[in-house]
């Protein structure tokens, strides 16, 4: 099992760099319906998550609109700065609690300019992000609510690493940019072919090749193209595999260690419960 303190992205790194980027993160823990970021907001962190699990939503018409990235330990948010853009389009809304690890602005753009790794590896990240985008907009026009549902009850569990999850039909509907009669009649569909189980917001994974069988071709695009350019996610292989990859033989795939700093998410606000 992954260790639930790291952060795919930070253990690929060589160690050196890795040590660094962790000595200037600090560890901050988040709440769910909690709010890290709405558009339009000046990003002064970026976070890497280790046990937290964020949606990124996009608004549409002055509306909550629709999520358009789920970031867990796989990933990172704040991914403007990695281009210099200090100003976010995108919502990011913590929906499971958890931890991740933190750095400012300013120290993880001096970091970019100085460790070459760290650069190459983000601009890798960034690719995958951009085609996850794509194939996101795609999934919504044309997929089905009942398998873009079980892509993301899929997509939730990879980063949550566990077959239970709490989350309501309102928050699903929001998620999937559906009304609620759509996400009911979706759930419970997947009840009755014994995929999962759904009572008050608790649902339970039941059959996991079911369910990606259920799922949209997106979910096994997205894991695909992550794995081609940023190596496994299941925990052992952290290393970009790219033949043509500096990082392919870079690090050395160990674990990060916990930082020493931890403190509250300040500056954060509370968004809707879910
Ligand atoms: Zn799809």
């Amino acid at each position: 099992m992954p260790d639930p303190a790291v952060n795919h992205l930070l253990a690929s790194l060589p160690s050196k760099d890795r040590l660094h980027m962790i000595a200037g993160c600090e560890e901050v823990e988040h709440v769910v319906s909690e709010v890290l970021f709405e558009p339009g907001d000046r990003l002064r962190h970026v976070h890497f998550p280790t046990t937290v699990l964020l949606s990124l939503a996009t608004p549409i018409d002055g509306s909550n609109g629709i999520e358009v990235g789920l970031v867990g330990d796989e990933g990172m948010v704040g991914t403007p700065l990695a281009l210099g853009i200090a100003i976010t389009p995108l919502q990011a809304l913590v929906q499971r609690s958890g931890a991740s690890l933190r750095m400012g602005a300013a120290p993880f753009r001096h970091a970019l300019g100085h460790r070459p790794a760290l650069r190459q590896l983000l601009d890798r990240y960034l690719f995958v992000r951009m085609t996850q985008l794509a194939q996101a907009a795609g999934c919504t026009r044309y997929h089905l609510v009942e398998a873009r549902l079980a892509r993301w009850l899929l997509m939730t569990q990879d980063r949550a690493h566990s077959n239970a999850m709490h989350i309501t039909h309102e928050f699903l509907a929001l998620m999937l940019g559906v009304r609620r009669a759509g996400v009911t009649k979706a759930a419970i569909s997947l009840q009755r072919r014994g995929l999962i189980r759904y009572s008050r917001g608790d649902i339970e994974i039941l059959d996991r090749p079911g369910l990606e069988a259920a799922a949209c071709a997106c979910y096994r695009v997205d894991r695909a193209i992550y794995r081609r350019v940023l190596g496994s996610l299941d925990g052992t292989a952290r290393r970009a595999t790219h033949p043509a990859s500096p990082l392919s033989t870079a690090g050395s795939g160990g674990r990060a260690t916990r930082p020493l700093a931890r403190s509250s998410a300040a500056g954060s606000r509370g968004g809707p419960s879910p």
